[in-house]
């Protein structure tokens, strides 16, 4: 790339245009999982939507592969690319919450952190992801499934209206009312369809929760398993549960001569009167013997960042798969008790969301996000920090994966999926793929925003 090319880049940017030669370079192109080591030709840490006009121009006239990276968790590593450019939102986190209207706004680098500490002041939240350093954007363009899911949907099905810069550079709002194809595709359709610069959301009182995980012993997974898949079939919608396979960290809570060994667990959030969190609990205590817990009432942002240490960024290798389940079946169940305890690392993990409930009675064709009638979606995450270890960690995720795949559906969700999972695009949207397609050609023709799970024109 020229340097007058990257000096009226500079001339119409506010924010920082960072390339090989600038102070900054190593830590601007870095991503959140360490095993992605790539060398754009340009970082645009984006300042204002002007900047993302500025940006998206310049790679569609420049013919350069485009990056967008809003909290950079992509396990892929799509926020950042060889030779490109990359469009930064973390200098763009802010959150604005409507207090009255119970709305929130937030930037196209916020995170859930960010988001949930402003609205929390209001005793307000909204769906996001059950740890706080991951995007607002990524996670909610194609899903967003956490604690919250079965009361109040997606994070996806909470979004009022977004504002995008297309891949002509255009600035449209979608929503409802406006390019309503558009915001159609943008739930569940991740970056495919144009850079988000920011994001309305619907709110809900939830201040303070019951919560927290629960560790049991290893010979109780099909015990645990049963119990689950029958518990959460009926259980209220402000418990939001799931089980886990888990290497104890070394933690107060855990007694010390079980640190290290596996376990598993149910990690649970009672949004519904935090009195009656206790009893809500009671179900997870009489299933089997707890061996330790660390559950009571906080602030549900304390309980969204609970998990934050074991997964600290650019630190760990990334390499995650993920399906979609409707039945829990007994065989399930028995892959999981086999290949489950075979957790190779304490930063790893396999858990079962529940997506019934709210998630579940949005009809398939009302947002891109397809699997409404699947009960689960299973992720096997694993995450490991020495590179040395790449081939025994992918061996488990691969095995893992293999074994539930035919219990499960033959699609996933999209955000919990690895660079090696583009076969699978087709079906991770059944029957809304071909209506993709059609507004992909439609608003990025020639796929400027391929560097994500694409939708190929
Ligand atoms: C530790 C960890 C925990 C997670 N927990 C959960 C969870 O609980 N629930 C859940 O649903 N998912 C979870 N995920 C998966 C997460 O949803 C995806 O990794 C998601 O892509 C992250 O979004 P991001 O903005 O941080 O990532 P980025 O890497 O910045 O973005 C990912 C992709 O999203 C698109 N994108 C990002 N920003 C924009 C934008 N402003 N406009 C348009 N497109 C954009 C781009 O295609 C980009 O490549 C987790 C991931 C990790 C690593």
């Amino acid at each position: 790339m020229g340097t007058i090319a990257l000096d009226e880049l500079r001339a119409q940017v506010r924010g920082d245009v960072i390339s090989s030669e600038d102070e900054g370079y190593e830590e601007a192109r870095k991503v959140y999982n360490a095993m992605i080591d790539r060398r754009p030709a340009v970082v645009v840490r984006v300042a204002n939507v002007g900047d993302v006009m500025a940006a998206v121009n310049f790679a569609r006239e420049s013919s350069l592969n485009l990056s967008i990276r809003g909290g950079g968790h992509s396990v892929p590593g799509f926020g950042t690319n060889d030779g490109g450019v990359v469009i930064d939102f973390s200098s763009m986190r802010g959150v604005r919450v409507d207090p009255v209207a119970s709305t929130a706004r937030a930037e196209g680098g916020a995170t859930w952190g960010d988001f949930n500490t402003a609205t929390h002041a209001f005793g307000l939240a909204t769906t996001g992801g059950v740890v706080s350093t991951t995007g607002v954007a990524g996670l909610t363009l194609g899903g967003g499934i956490g604690y919250l899911t079965r009361g109040f949907g997606l994070s996806l099905d909470n979004l009022i209206s977004a504002d995008v810069v297309t891949a002509d550079g255009r600035f449209l709002i979608a929503s409802e009312r406006d390019n309503e194809d558009l915001f159609w595709a943008l739930r569940g359709g991740g970056g495919n369809f144009g850079v988000v610069t920011s994001f309305e959301f619907r709110l809900h009182p939830v201040k303070d929760i019951y919560g927290g995980p629960m560790f049991f012993e290893l010979g109780e997974v099909g015990n645990i398993l049963r119990f689950y898949r029958e518990y959460i079939a009926g259980a209220p919608e402000q418990m939001g549960a799931f089980p886990a396979f888990q290497i104890a960290p070394p933690l107060p809570f855990i007694p010390e001569d079980r640190h290290g060994d596996t376990f598993i667990a149910i990690v649970a959030c009672w949004a519904g009167p935090v009195e009656e969190g206790e009893k809500a609990f009671q179900p997870f205590h009489d299933v089997a013997p707890v061996v330790a817990e660390h559950v009571g009432p906080m602030p549900y942002p304390v309980l969204n960042s609970a998990f934050d240490a074991l997964y600290p960024a650019g630190q760990l290798q990334h390499y995650w798969k993920a399906s979609f389940v409707k039945e829990l079946t007994d065989e399930a169940i028995a892959m999981h008790t086999e290949h489950g305890p075979q957790i190779p690392t304490v930063n790893s993990a396999m858990h079962i969301y529940p997506i019934n409930g709210a998630a579940g009675r949005v009809a398939p064709d009302a947002t891109a996000f397809a699997y409404r009638d699947a009960n689960f979606a299973t992720v096997i995450a694993g995450m490991w920090p020495e590179p040395g270890q790449n081939e025994a960690n992918i061996a488990w995720v691969r095995n893992y994966y293999d074994a539930i795949a035919p219990h499960s559906e033959e699609g996933g969700y999209i955000n919990f999926m690895s660079g090696d999972d583009q076969a699978r695009i087709r079906a991770n949207y059944k029957g809304n793929y071909d209506r993709l397609v059609g507004i992909k050609r439609t608003y990025d023709p020639d796929n400027l925003f391929h560097l994500n799970q694409n939708i190929a024109p």
